[in-house]
């Protein structure tokens, strides 16, 4: 995994915190942490969403918002028909 921050080559690693441990990776570069709940908030760019309980309904909301964007995809058809393709 890349850093988002500097692009950097990340490790996996586990944190303790007073909530227990989790797996997350972190960039010996710069010392990023990241972890799917920090993933989530950066794709997101909503600090206040709701996080599942349950890993897998995680997993399903950031796999949403990786997806292109339905108006993204309307400029490149836009782009490519101007293009002939
Ligand atoms: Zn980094």
């Amino acid at each position: 995994m890349k850093c988002m921050k500097c692009q950097g080559m990340m490790y996996a690693d586990r944190f303790y915190s007073r909530n227990g441990a989790f797996q997350g990776w972190r960039c010996p570069m710069c010392g990023d942490i990241m972890d799917p709940v920090i993933f989530l908030h950066r794709i997101s760019g909503d600090h206040d969403i709701p996080i599942p309980e349950r890993p897998e309904d995680l997993i399903r909301l950031i796999q949403k918002y990786l997806k292109p964007q339905p108006a993204a995809a309307g400029r490149r058809n836009e782009r490519n028909s101007a293009r002939g393709i």
